[in-house]
């Protein structure tokens, strides 16, 4: 062989290399696919597509599954049997959230198949390190619950709820004292001896809303997450947008009134002054004249207790207004609501439509509002997610 052909065989060679490593990746990232959608996804031409998957398939780095015992959408198209999903064996994923109160912890396998989930509760008095033994403690529970070994772990995603700048050094506070958010990793990292990716709770929720819930057949859309207080997610064709600096979708410190009540943040009148949990709650204390847990608070809501439903209303209400300020600017095809602490009533969406449609411009009232369908989980598997979105290297 000439000096030319070992440099077009080597070319020919690495460039087939990179559409394998291209394929595993889009699995990875989207889980199960038709060969046209990795076509489409890929930008590899169907007939490359084809041989490649073949080779893949041959090799048992993938599986073809039959479409009929899925869970996918219905909009799939493709015959049955044409899925195509990376071999569970490949690895796991871990992901975590801090959430209002409780941590939430799942694992799932590289195919998408969600194997455990798990949740510890929290007092407000817990500091850094004893948090993160609680994630070393989930992580230990997942882990022996599966006996997925560690050496198939590809990591473990973080969520928290804080925006992450682009050098991950943002703070995040908790109750006790303020954490650097590297700070954060490194100590988990070191418990668990795992790679750790940290990220914002809300982005992380919405990313997992745009592949495996309400988000998936929207390509703009935005997402509002009810905790603590109120955060969000802005997916811009099919990516979530993070920002010069990670603060983009700050859903909560939109003002609604400069003379409402004290915000965190400094300002008045904020969006999350009035609906987030924690305020909502701090107002049910006051009205009943002692101290409200959340718990304490989402009985009397579910015992229809009249002032808790009311403020619940409010908080609803006050949702659809800032929805309706936001949409204004972003004109989205949808906003989807999440929550990692409390489950939606029908009834709370119904209030919240109702104020959007009050508050919204003509163009505006075509605007979808759904309620996420991952529930409390979709914090934590947006964390998993993201050790699946880390590049592949080589195969
Ligand atoms: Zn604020």
């Amino acid at each position: 062989m000439d000096q030319l052909d070992k440099a077009f065989s080597s070319r020919s060679t690495n460039a087939s290399r990179e559409r394998r490593v291209k394929i595993l990746s889009l699995l990875r990232q989207r889980g199960p696919m038709t060969r046209a959608e990795i076509a489409r996804a890929s930008g590899i031409a169907k007939s490359s597509v084809s041989i490649l998957v073949d080779k893949l398939l041959l090799e048992g780095h993938i599986h073809e599954v039959r479409s009929s015992s899925d869970n996918r959408s219905k909009s799939v198209r493709g015959r049955p049997g044409d899925l195509i999903v990376i071999d569970p064996s490949a690895g796991a994923a871990i992901g975590i959230e801090i959430s209002f109160g409780k941590i939430i912890g799942v694992i799932g396998d590289v195919s998408h198949e969600v194997l455990a989930s798990t949740t510890i509760e929290f007092d407000s008095s817990s500091n850094t390190n004893q948090m993160m033994k609680m994630c070393q403690s989930i992580v230990s529970e997942l882990l022996s619950t599966t006996r997925v070994t560690p050496s198939r772990i590809l990591g473990i995603g973080l969520g928290i709820a804080s925006s992450i700048n682009k050098f991950g050094e943002d703070r995040y506070n908790f109750s006790q004292e303020i954490a650097n958010t590297t700070t954060i990793a490194t100590k988990l990292s070191d418990l668990t001896g795992f790679e750790i990716h940290v990220e914002n709770s809300a982005n992380l929720a919405g990313y997992a809303e745009m592949i495996w819930g309400a988000g998936k057949a929207f390509e703009y859309f935005l997402y509002f997450k009810l905790d603590q207080d109120i955060d969000g997610a802005l997916i811009v064709n099919r990516s979530v947008v993070s920002g010069a600096n990670g603060g983009v979708a700050d859903f909560g410190h939109i003002v609604l009134d400069v003379n409402g009540p004290m915000c965190s943040c400094g300002l008045r009148g904020c969006l999350t002054a009035y609906a987030g949990l924690e305020s909502t709650i701090k107002q049910a204390s006051v009205a009943l004249g002692h101290e409200v847990s959340l718990k304490n608070f989402l009985d009397f809501v579910e015992k229809s207790d009249f002032l808790c439903k009311q403020l619940m209303e409010d908080c609803a209400h006050r949702l659809g207004q800032g929805m309706s300020y936001l949409s204004r600017v972003l004109n989205p095809e949808a906003i989807i609501l999440g929550s990692s602490c409390v489950t939606l009533s029908p009834e709370f969406t119904r209030v919240l439509s109702q104020s959007f449609s009050k508050y919204s411009l003509n163009k505006n009232q075509y605007i979808r509002i759904l309620d996420g369908q991952l529930g409390e989980l979709a914090g934590a598997l947006g964390a998993a997610a993201t050790v699946l979105n880390h590049p592949l290297v080589s195969i």
